[in-house]
């Protein structure tokens, strides 16, 4: 089954520029901004992101005002000081051997960077590996990730699996079945994942937000400081 899939991987796999690289740092970012956000937003964030700090030490000694300012528009800012403080970890004492000790680091995203740059046969297994694995019934390698990846995002879809055009079909004892949909996000609109966006957005424009609740969040995080009533982006 997984000859089918590499075969399928080699005509049909996307082309993304940190695939092309073994450099931990760029494909840790990658993985960081891919986590909630689409890859179309993620490629020119991940380029820009790459010539402004081209290195991890140079992510390190970065202000974080600055790292949460170019990460506006990618939505969950957490992960922007998580990937500042996991820079300034590795900075300091090298990449650790178990990766989850880096903050923001979950095990997916661990076996990601162990596998894709350091090489170690681990397979990544996030929700389109996983579902995949499921319905084929099929414990795949380390070396079919980024094909499992492509073929759940762009064939074997969560509610209606494109079995007509999918290269497993001839082996795969789920083909033709459908899944009950997948519990959602709520909605951002009107959320108060949304008053904290607003809030921050409105920190790095330099203004004051009046949302004294998304701003103790966003204290809370670490993503803004509060001065009395002042309200400034961290050092
Ligand atoms: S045959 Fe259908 S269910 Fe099976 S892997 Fe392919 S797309 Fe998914």
């Amino acid at each position: 089954m997984e000859d089918l899939l590499l075969a399928w991987f080699m005509e049909h796999g996307r082309d993304l520029p940190w695939r092309r690289t073994r450099d931990p740092y760029a494909i840790l970012v990658s993985e960081v901004m891919s986590q909630q956000t689409q890859i179309e937003r993620v490629l020119p964030r991940w380029q820009r992101w790459l010539e402004r700090w081209p290195r991890v030490e140079e992510l390190a000694v970065a202000p974080a005002a600055d790292v949460i300012r170019e990460w506006q528009g990618l939505g969950y800012n957490r992960r922007a000081l998580s990937l500042h403080r996991a820079a300034r970890h590795v900075a300091a004492h090298g990449w650790p051997d178990d990766l989850t000790e880096l903050p923001g680091v979950g095990r997916y995203t661990a076996d990601a960077v162990a596998c894709f740059a350091f090489g170690r046969p681990v397979l990544p297994v996030d929700v389109n590996v996983r579902r995949i694995s499921e319905r084929t019934r099929h414990a795949f390698s380390p070396a079919a990730a980024q094909a499992l990846m492509d073929l759940g995002k762009t064939v074997c879809l969560a509610r209606i699996p494109r079995c007509g055009i999918c290269p497993l079909a001839g082996a795969c004892p789920s083909r033709w079945s459908r899944s009950e949909p997948s519990r959602r996000q709520g909605p951002f609109e009107g959320s108060f994942r949304q008053r904290r966006a607003t809030a921050l957005r409105a920190v790095v424009a330099g203004s004051q937000p009046e949302d004294a609740e998304a701003v103790a969040s966003l204290a809370h995080d670490g993503l803004v400081r509060v001065d009395g009533e002042r309200v400034a982006l961290p050092d």
